[in-house]
């Protein structure tokens, strides 16, 4: 299939013209990567369990670490399935389900807390699903007052919340505020009726654009939204049509989340019919628009599709250079003392990743015995923890000094990544990056295709190409 060679003009942060084609993205942009994570969860191993992510925490001395904790809480139920679902959720049937799973949640938070000296300061809260607001007021306050004392949540700390719109009618926007939370985060997606039909998530305008509204009135100091597209259904009229709303309605964070149709690796996308969605030509067409009408309105590209306000925490770090890039996304806060809570949760703590159960019921049966429920993890290499560092770096501020490397790791950087260095003029010449003896800069375009960029330090992706390449003896 040829893709006729498409290109637009708009503004970028800077305001500066540049060009880019769906010739380009066609080339460049088609993966399932995602560097919020590395290594992928593909090479955890299931040697590191329960026992070594114990040994590793007595050893490291965790609870002497000189950064303060964050705290992920995974609630994994959804009261109906979204067709373009990339997570592990389970269809809650009944109040009692829930209640079930906060109890072993509890015990998990006892479990984690006893590897920290005593009260162990907590920067960042974080509860995400799944659906964290099928939880009733009371539910929400009682997990809540179990990680208060087990942890010390810090004043100034960040305490975000997922909210789906669509599940509000036990709590308010008042009482999340109430209860400590300070950010929320909501799926609106498209509000296009087709569109939603189609992911089968019905979510009236009304009920969005009012819940974005109390968000602000509580007084939250994050509002993020985040918008789909590439979706079944959708059309550049119809998504101008739900960004304009979106704008109009100013919340602090917009992230465009981009719709990878994998139905091989996610079950509930088997209920999209390839053939419903927007071409190539429309998915570039649309993205484009976001982004011009975006930062015509005044919004900055952070990177990885998130725009926020001039004023907005995220834009303050990125220029003053200490934006991070972890598990949940873009953060002031470093992503390497987080505690994983829950189900399939993942976890990421100095040099080690590890994920819990994604099984509920291996979940409870080893929380009833006392155990973590450590399913698989690994421990990084030094290499891995090298090319981690250069994925971020790129990621939070498109530029990467090879000095600034070198400073934290014992390496000359132009030997150590001469291969890499060598696969990066092929994205040089497609205006992707620069290159010169000290730096590599990501261009605006560049920006737009940031995991393809990342791609070349994956040193597994590299292995995987290299086996492949080899001859097969039969
Ligand atoms: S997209 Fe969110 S709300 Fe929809 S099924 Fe998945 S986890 Fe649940």
């Amino acid at each position: 299939m040829r893709f006729p060679v498409y290109s637009l003009r708009f503004l970028d942060s800077s305001t500066n013209l540049f060009r880019i084609d769906s010739d380009l993205i066609r080339r460049f942009g088609v993966s399932d990567a995602d560097y919020r994570l590395y290594p992928q969860i593909d090479f955890f191993t299931e040697a590191f369990n329960a026992q070594a992510y114990s040994a590793w925490l007595k050893n490291c001395k965790a609870g002497h670490s000189r950064r303060p904790l964050s705290l992920y809480v995974h609630i994994p139920f959804c009261r109906s399935l979204c067709f373009y679902c990339q997570f592990n959720q389970i269809l809650a049937e009944s109040n009692d389900t829930i209640t079930t799973y906060l109890n072993h949640l509890s015990r998990e938070i006892k479990l984690q807390a006893q590897f920290f000296k005593e009260n162990p300061k907590l920067e960042q809260l974080y509860f995400g699903g799944g659906t964290p607001t099928l939880l009733n007021e009371t539910q929400l306050k009682n997990i809540l007052q179990e990680i208060q004392q087990n942890f010390n949540l810090m004043k100034d700390g960040e305490f975000t919340i997922e909210v789906d719109s669509r599940q509000m009618s036990r709590l308010s926007m008042q009482a999340l505020r109430e209860m400590g939370f300070n950010c929320v985060i909501m799926g609106v997606q498209d509000f296009d009726h087709d569109v939603q039909q189609s992911i089968h998530r019905a979510q009236t305008e009304d009920v969005t654009l009012n819940a974005i509204c109390d968000a602000q009135q509580a007084g939250f100091k994050t509002i993020r939204t985040e918008l789909m597209y590439g979706l079944p259904a959708q059309t550049v009229k119809k998504f101008e049509y739900t960004l304009e709303k979106i704008i109009k309605i100013h919340p602090d964070q917009i992230n465009l989340l981009n719709y990878n149709h994998f139905p091989e690796r996610f079950k509930p996308q088997r209920n999209i019919n390839s053939e419903d969605l927007p071409d190539a030509d429309t998915v570039l067409e649309v993205l484009l628009l976001a982004i011009s009408r975006l930062t015509e309105a005044g919004y900055k590209h952070i990177g990885m599709n998130l725009f926020a306000v001039r004023d907005d925490q995220l834009v303050i770090a990125q220029r003053q250079g200490r934006l991070c890039y972890g598990l949940q996304g873009y953060s002031v806060y470093p992503d390497n003392y987080r505690i994983a809570l829950g189900m399939s949760a993942i976890g990421s703590f100095g040099s080690v990743l590890s994920q819990n159960d994604c099984d509920l019921q291996r979940y409870y049966e080893k929380l009833e015995h006392n155990v973590l429920p450590i399913m698989r993890g690994v421990e990084l290499s030094a290499d891995d923890l090298i090319r981690r560092s250069v994925m971020q770096a790129l990621i939070c501020h498109s530029i990467l000094s090879f000095e600034s490397v070198e400073t934290y790791f014992p390496i000359e950087f132009k030997d150590y990544f001469a291969a890499e260095l060598v696969e990066l003029m092929v994205y040089e010449q497609a205006g992707l990056v620069t290159l010169d003896d000290q730096e590599i800069a990501v261009t605006p375009q560049g920006q737009l295709l940031m995991n393809s960029v990342c791609r070349v330090f994956d040193k597994y992706l590299r292995i995987n190409r290299q086996r492949k390449n080899k001859p097969v003896l039969i």
